[in-house]
């Protein structure tokens, strides 16, 4: 096993790629299990004109096709905001090891907060979750975007 490293970083850069973009600021990252990112993603709901073009959604369909899988047991995702629960179950299902996770989201996340799909009896896959990394970067991402909206 690699030692630790996070690739929170990238996942950022990935954010501001969205948001550069006009979509709302969330990156994401999926590492293999040697430690290398396989793929990495931003929202990209409007460009595709898709609601689960969430940007987590997005790099497990990447790492999926590269690794030749469904599943990606012993990879790790690194996410700038609390996935929603879509993207939750989605994690679940594709057997992500490793959770981490910037700003936490109460509105519309589903990890710590609203349904907590990884407490739920019908996850039947539940990855270990780190939250809060990096998590003041990604909330000043995601609050300057929704201050340029609103001015
Ligand atoms: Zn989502």
């Amino acid at each position: 096993m690699s030692p630790f490293r996070s690739h929170m970083k990238a996942a950022l850069a990935a954010a501001r790629a969205a948001a550069a973009r006009g979509e709302v600021p969330v990156g994401a990252v999926v590492v293999s299990p040697g430690g290398t990112v396989i793929a990495a993603a931003g929202n990209r709901t409007r460009e595709l004109n898709d609601p689960t073009a969430h940007a987590e959604i997005l790099a497990l369909r990447a790492a999926c096709a590269a690794a030749g899988s469904e599943r990606l047991p012993g990879h790790d995702l690194y996410v700038t905001l609390e996935p929603c629960p879509m993207c939750a179950s989605a994690i679940s299902q594709a057997r992500i090891a490793r959770l981490y996770y910037g700003a936490a989201d109460p509105k519309s996340g589903g990890v710590a907060h609203g349904p907590r799909i990884f407490q739920h009896p019908q996850s039947h896959h539940v990855p270990e979750v780190y939250d809060g990394i990096d998590a003041a970067e990604a909330e000043a991402l995601l609050k300057a975007f929704f201050a340029a909206r609103r001015g």
